[in-house]
Order: structure tokens, then C-alpha cells, then sequence
């Protein structure tokens, strides 16, 4: 028994030397010092020594818990005055509030999305959706680009046979609404496009908007001002634009929209390249051709049409310069918005 308790004493002292967490210490005191510890149940066999030997036994025992229990409490105030609160952090602090749950948020893209969708509603414009598998005829012919038209070539299309892809842009639903409702028409399409395209600008499938606008004496002016207090109220300024000359097969005549870089406010930086404009967008009145197409007396009806990539509009309002940071589900980087 002497034997034991020597071995149990140097054991103790060995775990005691290696504590450094002020959480475990109540284990330690538990595991050795307690009423159930290792130490009380080795006394217990105090009874099976011999009785010559018991007095000077049971001596040793309590000199050995003693010692034991004093290296404990110097252990103890040790890793308590260098624990960083100060506090005893083997009771739990109920002064402490609830750890809260996380919470999940929408995507940037989804913002932007939703933000966009609802100032085009405030200016009475209704919202359609369409199919992302589209014929060839609402995504290229009924838009004014028959087949071999040049313009095909910058559309990278995913084909899925001859006559159905995924939709290059979201345009074909102004031939979806057009074919089948009369003028006036307000509407916005939102959804995912496909392009076979991949780099720090592009990527296969992101996001567009396509609004468009019909009825009589319907003029440049209108798209102008539509798009001013679009900008305005996406990016939380006035902010100037500027129309630049361009083609698109089904408007005519088509305008590039660019706004001040805001970023600089136009004085010239990294994003902007020195020009101090940002291209958001693409614009333009609608064709006659595509009225034609779909029924419309282009002598009677006018309107114009616009495109804008929602991931490019969230880079600009977020200062991302990577697209294909939206789409890699890096939590570092989503929970920021
Ligand atoms: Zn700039």
C-alpha cells in the first residue's frame, strides 16, 4: 500500500505539472482529491495493513493528500490570475449573454436582384418570368437575328439541339409578352442566362434583367428618364449617363449606357480605367422589324427595350472585382452583405 501510494502521489503531481487549462482543474481536484478520488479509496484499505504498521501509514497518506492539495491550490490561483478575465473560469459566468444562433441571408446577387425588380415595379412595371431552355426562334429569329446573322457569334450559345438552347439573354420574352398581349405593355424580365464564356468578367450562367416598354409616342426621352431613376435609386446618388452609339439586331437605334464610375465620381481610378464611366447596360427603341414580327403596327406603336447584368451591377454597387467570387459559396466572402 505504501507502494501505491507513492506511485499514486507522483502520478498526481506529474498531471497537476502538465495542467494549463483552468477548466480542467475541477477534474484534476475530483479525480484525486475528492471524497471519491484516488486517494480516499486507497485509505479506505487502511484496515488490511498490519496494525504495527497502520499509524505510520495512514500518516503518510495524510501527509501526502496535504501536500497534494497544497500544490493544487497554488496550481489553481497560478491559472486563474493569468486567465485573461481574471474570473474563475471553472464556474460557468451567468452574467454572460446567449450565444445567438446564425442566421442565413440572401445572396448579393439575389439583393441586387430583388432591389432591382422592386424600383422597376415602383414605376409600374410588371414583373414576367420565362423558361431558361428556350426555342431558337424567341431567343434569336422573332429578335430580328435569323440564322447566320453576325450577331449570333457573340452570344456563345449552349445548344441543347438545333432548334432549343439555353437562353443567351432575356430578351426573348419581349417576343413571349409581345405575341401574346396588346399594348400598352410595361414589363421586366429577370432571370439566369448562359453564355459559354469563363473569367474574371464572365461567367456560364449569370443574371439579367430585361425591361421593355410599348405604346404610342413612345421616345427616347422615356428610356432616359426610366434609366435615371433606376441608377438613382440602385446606387443611392444622382448620377450622370451617358448614351453611346452601339448595335443590337432588335433595337434601333441601340444605345451602350454608361454611368459616372462610382467609384470616383468620375475623375478617373483602377475600375473605371482612368475613363471615369462605368458601361452598365444596353439599350435602345425597339426594331420595327420586331414589331412586325409579332403583330404591332410599327406607324402606330413605339418603345424601348434595355438589358443589364445584375451580377455586374452588384460588383460595381459592392466594389467586387471578381465575378466569380458570387459563385464559389465562400462564407468569408457572403457574409459580408
Ligand atoms: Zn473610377
Amino acid at each position: 500500500m505504501e507502494q501505491e501510494l507513492h506511485s499514486l502521489a507522483a502520478e498526481a503531481k506529474a498531471h497537476l505539472e502538465s495542467l494549463t487549462d483552468p477548466g480542467k482543474l475541477e477534474d484534476f481536484r475530483i479525480r484525486y482529491l475528492g471524497r471519491k478520488g484516488q486517494f480516499s479509496t486507497i485509505m479506505r484499505q487502511l484496515g488490511t495493513v498490519p496494525s504495527e504498521d497502520r499509524p505510520r501509514v495512514g500518516q503518510l497518506a495524510n501527509t501526502m493528500k496535504a501536500e497534494l492539495e497544497a500544490l493544487f491550490e497554488e496550481k489553481r490561483s497560478a491559472l486563474l490570475s493569468s486567465a485573461p478575465s481574471g474570473k474563475d473560469l471553472t464556474r460557468p459566468d451567468l452574467t454572460l449573454p446567449g450565444r445567438r444562433p446564425q442566421t442565413g441571408r440572401l445572396h448579393p446577387v439575389t439583393r441586387v436582384m430583388n432591389e432591382a425588380c422592386a424600383i422597376f415595379e415602383n414605376l409600374g412595371f410588371s414583373v414576367a418570368e420565362g423558361p431558361d431552355v428556350e426555342h431558337d426562334y424567341y431567343n434569336f429569329e422573332a429578335l430580328n437575328i435569323p440564322a447566320h446573322h453576325p450577331a449570333r457569334d457573340m452570344h456563345d450559345t449552349f445548344y441543347v439541339s438545333e432548334s432549343i438552347l439555353l437562353r443567351t439573354h432575356t430578351s426573348p420574352m419581349q417576343a413571349r409578352i409581345m405575341e401574346t398581349q396588346q399594348p400598352p405593355l410595361r414589363v421586366i424580365a429577370p432571370g439566369k442566362v448562359y453564355r459559354c464564356d469563363s473569367d474574371i468578367t464572365h461567367t456560364p450562367m449569370f443574371h439579367q434583367l430585361e425591361g421593355f416598354l410599348v405604346d404610342k409616342k413612345v421616345s427616347f426621352a422615356d428610356l432616359k428618364g426610366v434609366l435615371s431613376v433606376f441608377t438613382e435609386k440602385m446606387f443611392g446618388k444622382k448620377l450622370d449617363l451617358r448614351f453611346r452609339p452601339s448595335f443590337f439586331p432588335f433595337t434601333e437605334p441601340s444605345a451602350e449606357v454608361d454611368i459616372a464610375c462610382v467609384m470616383c465620381g468620375g475623375k478617373g481610378c483602377r475600375v473605371c480605367k482612368k475613363t471615369g464611366w462605368l458601361e452598365i447596360l444596353g439599350s435602345g427603341m425597339i426594331d420595327p422589324e420586331v414589331f412586325k414580327m409579332v403583330g404591332y403596327d410599327p406607324d402606330v406603336y413605339s418603345g424601348f427595350a434595355f438589358g443589364l447584368g445584375i451580377e455586374r451591377i452588384a460588383m460595381l454597387k459592392y466594389g467586387i472585382d471578381d465575378i466569380r467570387l458570387f459563385y464559389e459559396n465562400d462564407l468569408r466572402f457572403l457574409s459580408q452583405f
